[in-house]
Parts: C-alpha cells; sequence; structure tokens
C-alpha cells in the first residue's frame, strides 16, 4: 500500500539522499548488517544516501532475522517510525558512512531455493539444447525450482573462486565456462506451519524484501552433471548476494500486473492482486584491462513469467514449511531482446557469440579477474527512485592449470 513513507516531496536530513539518482533516498530505508571499520561489533542499520542510520534504538541481534519474523503490520510500523526520524526538520543524529562500513550478510540463510521464472531465459537456454521444443511441458504449469546451498551464500564484494569439476568422462579439472546469472531474491519474513501451504493471496504477508543474487555458474560442470536430477556443484560453490533488503513495503509504487498466461494455471496459483514488481536490473563487467565497467545486459523484473507469490505458493504447496531467513531467488532475469539476456551463456549463445567488450577484447566465458557487478532499481512517473544497491563479485583463479 502507498503512504506518506512514498511520497515523492519528501525529503530528508541527510542531503546525500536528496540527490536525483540517488539508490537510498528517504523513500526506500533498506535494512542490512555492517561492522564500522576497525571495529567488531555487528549492527543493524538503515541505508540513507552515502551514509547508514544504526538501527540499535529499534532492531537488536547481529542479523536481520528477528526484524524477517516479525508481522507485516511492525515492519510497517518501523518504516514510519524511522521514515519519520530522517525526515527534513527532524533532530539529526550520528550517521556512518557507506565508505566506512563493511557490509555483511544481511541473515542467517537456513534454507535457499533458486527458482526458473523467466520465460525468455528458459526459452532461450531451451533453444540451444532443444532447437525443435525449448520450453518443457511442466514451464506454463507450475514454477521450476531447485534447492540450493545456503552454506556458500557469501555478501557483495567477496572474491569468487573459480571450482573445479568434472567436466565429462574421465576428465576434472578447472572449470572453463565460468558465468554469472543475474537475478533477484526475496528473504523470507514469517514461515508457515510444515503441513500448511501458504495462500497465493497471502504470500506478501511472507515476503520482507528483496536483493540481488547472482548464482554463478560453472556450465560445463553443468552440462555433464545436470541430468536427471537438475543442477548441483555447477551452483553450489558460490552465490552472492547485495547487502541490503529492500523491503516490499518500499517496493509498493512499483508494483505491476505481470504478462497474462496464455494456459490455464491451476486455482492455487491464481493471485487476485498483481504480484509483478517493475525492477530494472542490470550486469556490468569489467576485465582486468579495463578502467571502468561496461554493461552487458538490461532487463525488466516484470518480464518474468512467475511472480514471487506464486513461486512462495507452489514451494509451500505441498506442506514444506519455510522459516523465516530463508531465500528465494527468481532465476535468471531475461527479457524478450539480446541485450535482455541476464547471463553468458544467453549473450554468447553457449560460446558461439562472444561478446565484444571496449577495448578490444572479447568473451565468452568468466575469466580470471573479470569483475561482474549487478545493480538493480525501480523508477515511475510521479515517485522517487529507489535502487536495490549493487552486487559485486570478482574472479580469482584456483591455482590449477
Ligand atoms: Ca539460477
Amino acid at each position: 500500500m502507498i503512504d506518506e513513507t512514498h511520497d515523492p516531496q519528501l525529503r530528508s536530513w541527510v542531503e546525500s539522499a536528496n540527490s536525483e539518482g540517488c539508490d537510498f533516498p528517504i523513500q526506500n530505508l533498506p535494512l542490512g548488517v555492517f561492522q564500522v571499520r576497525g571495529e567488531e561489533r555487528r549492527r543493524l542499520g538503515v541505508a540513507i544516501g552515502d551514509f547508514v542510520l544504526d538501527a540499535g534504538a529499534w532492531l537488536s541481534g547481529e542479523t536481520l532475522n528477528g526484524y524477517l519474523e516479525l508481522p507485516r503490520t511492525q515492519r510497517k510500523d518501523l518504516r514510519r517510525e524511522v521514515s519519520r526520524v530522517l525526515a527534513a526538520g527532524a533532530p539529526e543524529k550520528p550517521l556512518f558512512a557507506q565508505a566506512d562500513c563493511q557490509m555483511l550478510l544481511p541473515a542467517v540463510v537456513g534454507d535457499y531455493t533458486d527458482f526458473y521464472a523467466s520465460i525468455h531465459h528458459a526459452t532461450n537456454v531451451g533453444r540451444m539444447f532443444r532447437p525443435d521444443n525449448p520450453l518443457l511441458p511442466n514451464y506454463k504449469h507450475l514454477p521450476i525450482a531447485y534447492h540450493g546451498r545456503a552454506s556458500s551464500l557469501v555478501v557483495s564484494g567477496s572474491p569468487v573462486r573459480r571450482p573445479c569439476g568434472q567436466l565429462g568422462e574421465g576428465r576434472f579439472g578447472t572449470s572453463r565456462e565460468l558465468d554469472y546469472e543475474l537475478e533477484v531474491g526475496a528473504f523470507i519474513g514469517p514461515g508457515n506451519t510444515p503441513g500448511q501451504p501458504i495462500p497465493v493471496n497471502r504470500a506478501e504477508e511472507h515476503i520482507a524484501g528483496v536483493c540481488l543474487v547472482n548464482d554463478w555458474s560453472a556450465r560445463d560442470i553443468q552440462r555433464w552433471e545436470y541430468q536427471p536430477l537438475g543442477p548441483f556443484l555447477a551452483k553450489n560453490f558460490a552465490t552472492s548476494i547485495s547487502p541490503w533488503l529492500v523491503t516490499i513495503e518500499a517496493l509498493a509504487p512499483f508494483r505491476v500486473e505481470t504478462k497474462g498466461h496464455d494456459v490455464p494455471i491451476l486455482p492455487y496459483l491464481r493471485a487476485v492482486e498483481p504480484g509483478g514488481f517493475d525492477i530494472t536490473v542490470e550486469a556490468w563487467l569489467r576485465t582486468r584491462d579495463m578502467g571502468h565497467a561496461v554493461r552487458v545486459s538490461q532487463a525488466s523484473f516484470k518480464d518474468m513469467y512467475w511472480t514471487f507469490g506464486q513461486m512462495l505458493a507452489h514451494h509451500t504447496s505441498n506442506g514444506c514449511p519455510m522459516r523465516g531467513g530463508d531465500l528465494v531467488a527468481s532465476g535468471t532475469v531475461s527479457g524478450p531482446d539480446k541485450e535482455n539476456r541476464g547471463c553468458l551463456l544467453e549473450l554468447t549463445w553457449k560460446g558461439t557469440e562472444p561478446v565484444r567488450l571496449p577495448n578490444g577484447e572479447v568473451r565468452t566465458f568468466l575469466e580470471d579477474g573479470d569483475e561482474v557487478i549487478l545493480t538493480g532499481y525501480c523508477m515511475r512517473e510521479g515517485f522517487r527512485r529507489i535502487g536495490l544497491g549493487m552486487c559485486q563479485g570478482t574472479i580469482v583463479g584456483n591455482g590449477q592449470v
């Protein structure tokens, strides 16, 4: 619901939050966990402009798990309170410069599930491997997913070590086809009782907010291992997430209807309210030899075939319990056009069409020293732009040839 916290006229006493193009204006108020450099202590904070406000006055603990468990009404009350405290005219409080803060994982993630909710991504990948029949028969009937690995989730800025693995019969070695996947993640708020599905029309009471996710993927390992049970070691060596939880409340003005389904879906997946979000997501790449990063793709989360609400309703339809702090990722966000492709596998069409970079370098897959930066933001006429911040990771060699 849109309320006074989304008012585009609202200004903060933190000047950097009022500049156009800022990711963290007072209308956003994302939450994160940080350490001030040189300090041991972990603090919970709210991003505002180039600064962080310590949220210790409202929240305790060293992770956002306690916050995530709060009922939605209490999360909304907290947003209103923080908005009042940071609004122009309110007494100024001490802040920490983001440049002096080390961001940490926002929550202890118990379980991580990765979906496959972009029909454009699923169709592109399907076309590479099954040109005549790209979409499998189940795709339009249920949100496809696999269970990922929470233990290898890392926060933006963490280096990503190139994995080794089985690459075919009798072959074990370093992955040469390392890729990124540009995704959006949803942090689960209050969970459900085992055996009690979450109805699609109540799913958002259980979603606290979103972040950016890079589901690093070793395509050569994946190709050999993925049938019949799906991704395993090609994916679970590292998954990076952005540090700021952009709340579902902050996203309210950017809610959109998703594109219609052209086949009937079962009643438990049919939502009354629009469940899509218009979030623009981008992937940027910088090699060792480049001075600055170049954008390699841009897509919109509104083009996803399945919404987070549908993903959650499906995930729990068998009674599977979700717990506060669980992470559900959308799957690669791709769109209808070439510049919307959210991973190198698609952008280079399985390596057959290398990406040419402005400095003359070409890439089919990632090389050591390559830095991938994911960004995301929401814009709509009549509202302030809000950003998701960034999810960055640099590939490091593993010492093997
Ligand atoms: Ca993925």
